[in-house]
């Protein structure tokens, strides 16, 4: 059969490895060579992984679960995850990506940072059984017809609960998208999907998951509902 090629995946991979590699990696730190706008974008992320970490210290077992990080980037949330004691399997598509988050790990954890895996691969690739698997924003990339597919892959290496994000489609945000307000700047360089909030709870459902807790964050130019579902 003719292998199907996927062309946002293809870019998407290009550009992680690249141009967006530089860029994300300069908003996913402390660098002050950053201007508003990914200074925004930076502040607005890590409100998520903030909301992300203070469910799992609600729960306050970090330490007795498994965690899949899913298009960990440059390991924003591996790496606190790592901190409290968790075991991680940490991936990208990108190996710049797993590279950088490897080499953050590494500082940040000494030998502690041998309980974090890193591999370089799609979503669609990985396999095992995870207690907990988080995808936070990720699914941007990721065209609406393909999500639904995506969502039951993630819930598919989860015993227990999945954590995602994804920037809501909303009118506002649609108009904000169309007028160039969202996604200025060298980020255009990838397309965005945004995803409607039903469709991303149908998929969960779909996948035997029931949503638990939800949280929104909005800055000026960055949006992302996160959620949390488990097993039905
Ligand atoms: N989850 C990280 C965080 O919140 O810090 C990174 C978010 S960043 C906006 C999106 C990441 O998803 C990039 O590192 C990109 O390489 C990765 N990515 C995009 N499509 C992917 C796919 N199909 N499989 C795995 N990773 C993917």
């Amino acid at each position: 059969s003719t292998p199907v090629v996927d062309k946002d995946k293809e870019e998407v991979t290009e550009y992680f490895n690249n141009n967006g590699f530089e860029r994300w990696n300069k908003i996913y730190s402390d660098s002050d060579e950053v201007n508003a706008v990914q200074k925004d974008i930076r502040d607005g992320h890590g409100q998520t992984v903030d909301k992300v970490l203070a469910w799992i210290d609600a729960d306050g077992d970090a330490a007795k679960r498994t965690f899949c990080d899913a298009g960990c980037g440059v390991g924003s949330l591996t790496i606190p995850l790592g901190m409290r004691g968790a075991k991680v399997a940490a991936s990208d598509i990108s190996k710049a990506m797993t590279t950088e988050a490897a080499a953050r790990t590494k500082v940040a954890l000494g030998s502690d940072a041998k309980r974090i895996t890193f591999q370089t691969s799609d979503l669609e690739s990985l396999s095992g059984s995870y207690d907990t698997v988080c995808c936070i924003d990720v699914m941007i990339h990721y065209p609406t017809d393909k999500m639904t597919e995506m969502v039951s892959k993630l819930c598919s290496m989860a015993t227990n609960r999945v954590i995602i994000s994804f920037a809501p489609d909303t009118w506002y945000y649609t108009a904000l998208k169309a007028f160039g307000g969202l996604f200025p700047g060298p980020s255009k360089t990838t397309r965005a999907y945004l995803h409607k909030e039903e469709a991303v709870i149908a998929a969960l459902k779909s996948a035997g998951f029931e949503v638990q807790r939800t949280q929104f964050t909005g800055t000026n130019f960055y949006f992302s509902r996160l959620l949390e579902a488990t097993r039905a």
